[in-house]
């Protein structure tokens, strides 16, 4: 190891930890994490130098210029310039002609949908009609379907430049386990938020799912109670959370709500679901339950630090004041918003008025790109569509995606490169076509323009993208496998 203990040293006691404001939750007793398959080793020393810009989304918004980073184990110990910071390292990645951020986070997914792209009957319909197009060919879902699609859906972010996700895991039709999606991200090495989700209102009881493909809800959870005990480790730096996430209001009852609710807050984790996507979603809560969205789930406490709803495209302003009161997370999904002519949700009024926003993909059956960085600009661009040209800067847009997401996940470990922070880091090849002609400002070059996938991507300290190529899985093969899957659902 050939670091300069005093110069580093001397960088983290100047560049102080994000952190501090949000709150982490306390370690559970009965935590204990899944095991990853690939740890780095404590004292290995990996050095990313000579980026032309590394962009920090620290406290000051730091761009640095031929800049530099030092990561021990699978933390950040210094970033700065080049020539401050140390020479050698255990491993070292040269950035020149890069531009380095940190890894984006993504705050709603459903992962297994990458088998159902495109399907003809749900290429154009709005939510209701896609859903129940779709419901029927999820119920043939199988445990090995889930683990690839997990894989499959894992690649395609890492390569878009995601290093933290969350997935929306809410049918469990042939076996099918949470389990399964936690194995497959323990294998990608990826930074995952678990969510067991669940559907139990069928059409006989006035739900949207079919009944075959609702669960009992004593049975949802006992299981979400299983995998919280089982694989939930609230600890900073930790790779795998879980999330209670019943589906939304139109596939459970209220008292699955009320109880997951409570479960979640005994075990101090965090809960997750849809709301207010478009109008049908709105007329149905009004029909069914004579309230707004926000007034439902203000009634069932579905809302304060540690919860995030998904969409909020139709929030009405008691909903958004009511959000940044108790400090309620949204994951805005913009592609998904406009694949299903939902509306553009008015995130620069939440911002102006404090709710926090962070940003997702969200399902392959509704985006059906689970693209990052295209999804940072999209959000900037459906912005302006709605609300004019300055509703959102490029910047804004980023900040979405990393300091934003993190803390709709309640965590202060990751979405900035600072000492301290959990390394999570990506770099993107600024000599690609479609950057070209915009090396006077690389980091909105990277929102305005398209930057491609990641040339490099770190993931708690390990390489798992280099040179383009992902190191962790067998691609082709991975892609083969799933779109053999695929092709089972709907030959
Ligand atoms: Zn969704």
């Amino acid at each position: 190891m050939h670091n300069q203990p005093d110069q580093t040293r001397r960088l983290l006691l100047t560049l102080p930890l994000l952190a501090a404001s949000s709150k982490l939750f306390a370690v559970s007793p009965s935590a204990a994490p899944a095991k990853e398959h690939h740890p780095v080793k404590p004292d290995r020393t990996l050095l990313l130098k000579n980026a032309d810009m590394i962009a920090t989304m620290d406290h000051e918004r730091r761009e640095i210029r031929h800049g530099s980073i030092l990561i021990k184990g699978n933390v950040i110990t210094a970033v700065g310039k080049a020539e401050e910071l140390p020479q050698q390292a255990d491993e070292v990645i040269d950035l020149k002609g890069h531009i380095a951020i940190p890894g984006l986070i993504n705050t709603h997914h459903h992962m297994y949908q990458s088998l159902t792209r495109v399907i003809p009957p749900a290429q154009d319909g709005e939510l209701f009609k896609w859903i129940s197009n779709l419901y029927p060919i999820w119920q043939k879902m199988t445990p090995e379907m889930i683990r690839v699609s997990t894989m499959m859906s894992m690649a395609e972010l890492i390569l878009s430049g995601c290093t933290t996700t969350s997935d929306h895991l809410y049918l469990y039709p042939g076996g099918c386990k949470l389990d399964d999606s936690i194995d497959a991200a323990a294998r990608m090495g990826m930074r995952f938020h678990a969510s067991r989700g669940s559907m139990s209102l069928g059409q006989s009881r006035g739900g949207l799912p079919p009944d075959s493909l609702v669960e009992d809800e004593a049975a949802i959870l006992t299981d979400t109670q299983r995998v919280i005990e089982r694989y939930h480790d609230a600890r900073r730096g930790s790779m795998l959370r879980i999330v209670v996430a019943p589906c939304s209001p139109f596939s459970v009852t209220q008292d699955l709500m009320r109880e997951s609710a409570s479960l979640a807050r005994s075990y101090k984790v965090s809960l997750h679901t849809h709301l207010a996507e478009n109008d049908n979603d709105v007329r149905y809560s009004q029909e069914k339950f004579n309230r707004t969205p926000a007034q439902y789930v203000e009634e069932l406490g579905w809302v304060g630090h540690d919860v995030w709803h998904a969409h909020c495209v139709k929030l009405d302003d008691y909903g958004i004041n009511l959000f940044a009161r108790t400090g309620t997370g949204i994951a805005h999904c913009p592609c998904s918003n406009m694949r299903l002519a939902s509306g553009i949700a008015p995130v620069r009024t939440m911002l102006n008025a404090g709710v926090n926003v962070g940003l997702g993909v969200d399902g392959s059956a509704s985006n059906d790109t689970a693209d990052m960085i295209a999804e940072v600009r999209q959000a900037m661009l459906l912005q302006r569509v709605g609300f004019g040209p300055d509703a959102m800067t490029a910047r804004q847009a980023l900040e979405l995606a990393t300091l934003n997401g993190a803390k709709v996940l309640n965590r202060d470990d990751v979405g900035a490169i600072a000492p301290g922070m959990m390394a999570d880091i990506v770099a993107f090849d600024l000599n690609r076509p479609g950057l070209a002609g915009a090396g006077h400002d690389p980091l909105a070059a990277l929102v305005f323009c398209n930057p491609g996938t990641v040339a490099y991507s770190v993931i708690n300290g390990r390489v798992v993208v280099e040179k383009g190529q992902m190191t962790v899985m067998d691609l082709d093969k991975t892609v083969a496998q799933h779109n053999a899957l695929a092709a089972t659902l709907y030959p």
